[in-house]
């Protein structure tokens, strides 16, 4: 559905990402394992038309998304939740999952059936749909960054490490969160720091090093790798 072919991206005459080939099938949640640095990011930039591939193809059904506008990803069902969350924390919660409904802004109907889900599965959200978004808690302003992508109805949903700085509970509530949504259909590309939560949701996974894909298989398989026990799961 989402497939990268040979990849590549520089960062002026740094390589990032050396000839990736990765591929998230219809309906799969995979994860992206890799230490800090290790080009995760860049994945999600190079994927959503925020940076522009420096050689290689990325295709959603078929379609090529190498050279297009970041808007046209977006529209074509393939949307980005970065690091970090990016929100406009001055902003109220109602105001900023309203950004993602953006690219479909002549759906009205649409958007308001679309945001009562994201309320359904927020309902936290709701209650405080007319605050500041800064003012919420970390988890919180994470279920604002996931809903907001929510609203710009994603096919492939791209989740650049959404418990990133989060409490335990928290990370597990995100995590089971992001399950839900690929059950209800949504393809997911996952990349996260919480290894072995992240691998328990997880159909496949890839391991990225250096700008390098050097490991991929199913959950069962990478649960059970030993060097992937010791680089990321500590057990
Ligand atoms: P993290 O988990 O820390 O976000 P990551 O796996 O997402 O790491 P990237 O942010 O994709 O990694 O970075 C990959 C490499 O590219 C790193 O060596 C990083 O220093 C470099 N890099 C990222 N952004 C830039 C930039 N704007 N200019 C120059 N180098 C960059």
């Amino acid at each position: 559905m989402l497939t990268f072919d040979n990849v590549s991206q520089h960062y002026g005459s740094f390589r990032a990402l050396h000839g990736v080939h990765l591929e998230a099938r219809e309906g799969e949640l995979v994860v992206l394992l890799g230490a800090n640095g290790a080009g995760k990011s860049t994945i999600f930039l190079t994927a959503s038309g925020l940076l522009k591939a420096t050689g290689g193809s990325i295709r959603f059904r078929h379609q090529e998304l190498a050279g297009m506008k970041p808007s046209q990803v977006v529209q074509r069902g393939v949307v980005l939740c970065p690091e970090g969350r990016k929100l406009f924390p001055q902003m109220s919660v109602l105001k900023n999952l309203m950004l993602g409904a953006y690219v479909h802004r002549a759906d009205a109907a649409g958007n308001r059936k679309r945001l009562d889900e994201v309320f359904s599965m927020f309902p936290i959200l709701h209650e405080r749909r007319e605050q500041a978004a800064g003012s919420l808690s970390g988890g919180q302003q994470q279920m604002v960054a996931i809903g907001r992508a929510l609203m710009s109805r994603p096919q492939a949903l791209l989740l650049d490490e959404p418990s990133l700085g989060l409490a335990p509970l928290v990370v597990k509530q995100v995590l089971e969160a992001v399950q839900r949504i690929n059950q209800a259909g949504t393809t997911v590309l996952l990349a996260e720091q919480n290894a072995y939560a992240a691998l328990k949701i997880a159909h496949r996974a890839y391991v990225l090093e250096g700008g390098r894909i050097v490991l991929e298989g199913d959950r069962d398989t990478l649960l059970g790798n030993e060097s992937v026990r010791k680089a990321y799961i500590g057990a």
